[in-house]
């Protein structure tokens, strides 16, 4: 069963990287060199995760000449870059067998093309909630795909975000890396995760304690498995050797959290190891830091796989196939909207007037390595995410997406995930447009309700919310 995915999987990889080849858009653009960037678009996202791939082709789809930033040279962020292979939050937390999608519009769109070109399986059911696992690589290539096909949007890769020029409560253009000139927009998005474009312009943020912030991860594929060897029972087996590994010395202690799971593809599995970030002294924002810890993943992952091959049956000629382009930092700057979504609205399921999507993940909060906490909503309500919580409260035409919109340390453990991502960032996409096209150049405080009534009824089109 596992063979024959393998080769769907493998045969649809390679359609679209000839695709890719061979009809690369004109928009899909691969260095500044190749084309002269205008000193003027409607809207400017920075950031091209899951959140700024759903906000530019939002924006886009809207009718604005919209231009996506991105600093490597590939769509996806975290996901593709670190490995990250569930995405969570697409479905509604629930006792149903048939798993309901708790946002329409873009999220749906995504989990239907994955699931249809393949490129993800599911949803799988781990508990009460529903997840897809998904191929990282593959996520990227629906992105590229998906970005190509917008004829208002322009990708540029390799573009790092610089500086920043504000007058006043408005934003008035960017600096990047590759480009001589400053760049002016009616809107910004911040979907940089590290709210980076919100940093720079000297938007209020905050940023948990450090001792206290979600700890970063070393995610790795081993391939050569025999899987046919690995079944429950095999895994529960592992458990005990990886135990008894760190008992004798063999194996170091951080280990124990390693957590594996299948891949869909023949003879390969995906480990996740949460790692001992350096307890007060973690900053996810600090090169040296991360580059510590990324030797320490490696190092680990190279312990992991040397135990494996002489003490797991299944394991005896197992490699590393992949490791992360950096460490996975899972928290860091949140900045500061009208609105700030609290743990007590997550747990509570609360609805707001201005409501534009929904959260329906638990709050997953790995402030240590010994294992993630969760908590849910006890009614298994969703949270409404209104606008305001996407807005800065210091800047009018400056809006966030993905894991820095307005949020606690402790709500932000249940909006940081993909599914939310994506919602959130179409939201921000539309919420962008109305900007644009408001005579103010604006959303005032105080008309948040009326602007957010037709992006959620654009985000919940397609399902009854
Ligand atoms: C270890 C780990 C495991 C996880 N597991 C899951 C899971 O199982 N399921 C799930 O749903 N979620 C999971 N998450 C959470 C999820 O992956 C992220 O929260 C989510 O992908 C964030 O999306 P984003 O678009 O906000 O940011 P990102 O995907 O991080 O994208 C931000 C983009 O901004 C770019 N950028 C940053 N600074 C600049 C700059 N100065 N100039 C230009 N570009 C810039 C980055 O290069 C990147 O492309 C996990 C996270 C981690 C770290």
């Amino acid at each position: 069963m596992i063979g024959s995915r393998f080769v769907n999987i493998q045969i649809i990889f390679v359609l679209h990287v000839a695709d890719l080849a061979g009809k690369r858009s004109k928009n899909i653009v691969q260095t500044l060199e190749q084309i002269s960037l205008k000193s003027n678009y409607d809207a400017v996202i920075v950031g091209g995760g899951s959140a700024g791939v759903a906000a530019a082709i939002a924006s886009a789809r809207e009718g604005l000449e919209t231009l996506l930033l991105v600093r490597g040279s590939e769509l996806g962020g975290n996901l593709s870059q670190d490995l990250v292979h569930s995405i969570s939050g697409l479905y509604l937390i629930s006792n149903d067998v048939v798993p309901h999608p708790a946002n329409g519009g873009l999220a749906l769109e995504f989990t239907e093309r994955l699931l249809k070109t393949e490129s993800a399986m599911g949803p799988v059911r781990m508990n009460r909630v529903d997840v897809l696992l998904q191929e990282p690589q593959l996520f990227s290539i629906q992105c590229t795909r998906l970005c190509g096909k917008e004829k208002n949007l322009i990708v540029v890769f390799n573009s790092t975000l610089r500086s920043v020029l504000s007058n006043g409560t408005v934003i008035e253009s960017i600096e990047i890396d590759t480009h001589p000139e400053p760049i002016r927009a009616a809107v910004f998005v911040d979907a940089s995760s590290d709210a980076k474009l919100s940093f720079l312009a000297g938007a209020d943020y905050e940023e948990a304690d450090p001792a206290e912030l979600q700890r970063a991860a070393y995610i790795f594929s081993i391939g050569n498995v025999n899987l046919d060897d690995v079944d429950d029972n095999s895994r529960f087996i592992l458990s005990q050797k990886i135990v008894a590994g760190i008992r004798d010395g063999s194996l170091d202690p951080q280990l124990a959290v390693a957590v594996m799971r299948p891949t869909g593809l023949a003879e390969q599995v995906r480990w996740t190891i949460d790692l001992e970030s350096e307890g007060d002294h973690y900053s996810p924002l600090n090169p040296e830091c991360l580059t510590r810890l990324q030797i320490l993943g490696c190092q680990l992952a190279a312990q992991l796989e040397a135990y494996l091959r002489v003490s797991v049956t299944g394991f005896e000629k197992c490699r590393i196939t992949a490791s992360p382009g950096q460490t996975s930092a899972r928290e860091s700057r949140r900045v500061s909207g009208r609105y700030c979504l609290t743990e007590k609205d997550i747990l509570d399921g609360v609805e707001f007037e201005d409501a534009v999507c929904r959260s329906a993940w638990p709050i997953e909060l790995r402030e240590t390595v010994r294992g993630q906490k969760s908590h849910a909503s006890k009614k298994s309500k969703p949270c409404d995410i209104p606008l305001r919580a996407l807005i800065s409260k210091d800047f009018d035409n400056l809006l966030m997406a993905g894991r820095c919109i307005s949020a606690t340390h402790r709500a932000q453990g249940a909006l940081r995930v993909i599914g939310t991502c994506l919602a959130v960032g179409q939201a921000a996409g539309l919420a962008a447009a109305t900007i644009k096209r408001s005579p103010t150049g604006k959303i005032s405080p105080g008309e948040e309700g009326a602007a957010a009534a037709p992006i959620r009824e654009k985000i919940f089109c397609d399902i009854n919310r």
